[in-house]
């Protein structure tokens, strides 16, 4: 078995990071940053995004699992005071593995520049300097709106939970296969019309954003802000690829969503 770990570089992270390393070793299992069968993250939900990202090239070969350092994450199921027993569980290998859909993103450039492709886990954004944002959103291939605003939102299910819903999307159980479009801060009035509302679309679709010629859009993938001045489109499906966490737990959805935003009500 090969396992590699991503921190956050906080010290208590790293400290905890160490100490994980060092039982791993301690039960002969190989540390291999290369080519590992499971990842750890030891940080936050955003260490888990970032160690996604380390190894999006092989989600096909690895597990992931999260060590939480600070809260109750959504991608975190162990505390950082459970590492043995985390341990154990991997050397028994008795692991469920579940795994979520995530977020293939396709941007369009104008000058012939060949498309680029990027996966998500969380969501993807697209915003524009200082000026209002145009773009028609097409669904499927068939022109759905003319959108005006601040920028669009596009989520995964367990992405659902982040900036989507500060932006008023609907939280999503992650066993949906879907991707959500919510709309940050639409202009409506009697010339300009949005739906106004988040939309899901499900497993064959696809939503496509042709922008307005403009130098000045930034598309964040997850943590990622990819800038360049000659962005035309940008298509969103729900990837081929998905993302397997290994489970040897069960934190019921609905608790974590609970635990994370409206606590125990005392
Ligand atoms: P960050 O600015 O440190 O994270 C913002 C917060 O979002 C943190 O509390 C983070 O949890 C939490 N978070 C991340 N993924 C989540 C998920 N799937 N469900 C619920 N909460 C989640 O940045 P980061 O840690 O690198 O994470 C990047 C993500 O932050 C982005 O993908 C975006 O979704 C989110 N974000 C949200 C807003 C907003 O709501 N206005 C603004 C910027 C970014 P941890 O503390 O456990 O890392
Ligand atoms: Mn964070």
């Amino acid at each position: 078995m090969k396992v590699a770990i991503v921190n956050n570089g906080e010290e208590n992270s790293v400290r905890v990071a160490k100490r994980l390393m060092e039982l791993l070793l301690d039960e002969k299992i190989k540390i291999d940053e290369n080519t590992p069968e499971f990842v750890i993250s030891v940080g936050g939900d955003g260490t888990l995004l970032k160690a996604f990202h380390n190894y999006q090239h092989r989600l096909s070969e690895v597990k992931f699992l999260g060590v939480h350092t600070g809260h109750l994450g959504f991608y975190t199921d162990w505390r950082d005071f459970e590492l043995e027993e985390l341990v154990a569980s991997l050397k028994e290998n008795r692991a469920n593995s579940v795994s979520y859909p995530i977020l293939d993103v396709q941007i369009g450039f104008r000058d012939g520049t060949k498309s680029k492709h990027y996966l998500a886990l969380n969501e993807s954004t697209i915003r524009r300097g200082s000026r209002t944002l145009v773009g028609d959103v097409l669904i499927s291939d068939e022109l759905f709106e003319r959108f005006r605003g601040d920028g669009l939102s596009i989520s995964t299910p367990t992405g659902s939970t982040a900036y989507n819903k500060s932006v008023g999307g609907a939280v999503i159980h992650p066993s949906i296969k879907a991707i959500q479009l919510a709309e940050i801060a639409s202009l409506n009035n009697r010339v300009f019309r949005t739906l106004g509302s988040p939309i899901v679309i499900g497993q064959n679709e696809w939503v496509k954003v042709a922008l307005q010629e403009s130098d000045d859009y930034a598309v964040m993938i997850d943590q990622l802000e990819i800038k360049a001045e000659n962005i035309s489109s940008v298509c969103y499906r729900i990837a081929s690829e998905e993302i397997h966490f290994a489970s040897y737990r069960h934190t019921h959805f609905w608790n974590r969503v609970k635990d994370a935003f409206i606590g125990d009500g005392e």
